[in-house]
C-alpha cells in the first residue's frame, strides 16, 4: 500500500511518518519510510538544487515543476514501484498533491500542464490514501521557525503563497473524499497519531 502525508510547512508530517512506522513494524509489518524530493540518490542531487536559499541564484517557475517532476519519476521507478511489488507498505512524504498545491495553487502554474506532469511522473501510480496534516498556515511557519535548520527556499516564500498552497490542499481533499482524509493536525502530537492509527486501521 502506498500512504501519502501532505500538508503545509510544519504540518507534522515527519514526526506523525516516524510514529506511525514505529506503530506498523511493531504490528509486524514490514514499512519503508520515503520522501519528495529526495527519496533516492539522483533525488538528494535534486533536492538541494531545488530548497538551498539563492537571492542570487533565483529558480524559474517551470524549470522548478520540471525538477518536482524528474525527482518523482525516479522515486516512481526506483523506490515506489518496486517496494509496491513486494508488498511492503509505504508512507510517503509529499506526492502528487504537493505538485497541485505549491506550483499549481502556490505558483499559479497551468493546472492541466501540472496533471500531464504528475501522470508521467508516475506512470499513473496513485497513493491509496492520503493523509493530510491540517493546520494554520502561521502555526506550521512558527514550528519551523523555532527549529534549529532555518527556512528553505520555499519556506522563505510570503504568507500569501503559504496560504494559496493550504486552499490548494483544502479544493483537494473536498474533490477526492475517498483518497484524501483531512486530519486536524493542530491537535497534540499524540492525538494526532491516535487519530492516523484509527483511519490505517480500518
Ligand atoms: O521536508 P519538506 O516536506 O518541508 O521539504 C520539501 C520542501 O519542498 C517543502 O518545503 C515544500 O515547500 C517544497 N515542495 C514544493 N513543491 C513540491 C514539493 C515540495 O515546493 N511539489
Ligand atoms: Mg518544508
Amino acid at each position: 500500500k502506498l500512504i501519502v502525508f501532505e500538508g503545509v510547512e510544519g504540518c507534522g508530517k515527519t514526526s506523525q511518518m516516524q510514529l506511525c512506522s514505529e506503530w506498523l513494524e511493531s504490528l509486524g509489518v514490514s514499512v519503508v519510510v520515503t520522501r519528495e524530493p529526495g527519496g533516492t540518490e539522483l533525488g538528494l542531487h535534486l533536492r538541494r538544487l531545488l530548497l538551498e536559499k539563492s537571492e542570487d541564484k533565483p529558480v524559474a517557475e517551470v524549470t522548478e515543476l520540471l525538477l518536482y517532476a524528474a525527482d518523482r519519476s525516479q522515486h516512481v521507478e526506483q523506490e515506489l514501484k518496486p517496494n509496491l511489488a513486494a508488498g511492503k507498505y509505504i508512507l510517503c512524504d509529499r506526492y502528487t498533491d504537493s505538485t497541485i498545491a505549491y506550483q499549481g495553487y502556490g505558483r499559479g502554474l497551468n493546472m492541466s500542464l501540472i496533471n500531464q506532469l504528475n501522470y508521467i511522473a508516475t506512470a499513473g501510480l496513485e497513493s491509496d490514501l492520503t493523509i493530510w496534516l491540517d493546520v494554520d498556515v502561521e502555526v506550521g511557519l512558527s514550528r519551523k521557525l523555532s527549529d534549529q535548520l532555518g527556512l528553505d527556499r520555499i519556506e522563505q516564500e510570503t504568507i500569501a503563497f503559504h496560504r494559496r498552497v493550504q486552499q490548494g490542499y483544502a479544493h483537494l481533499a473536498a474533490s477526492h473524499p475517498s483518497r484524501i482524509v483531512r486530519v486536524d493536525g493542530s491537535l497534540s502530537k499524540e492525538a494526532v497519531q491516535q487519530v492516523i492509527q484509527g483511519i490505517l486501521r480500518v
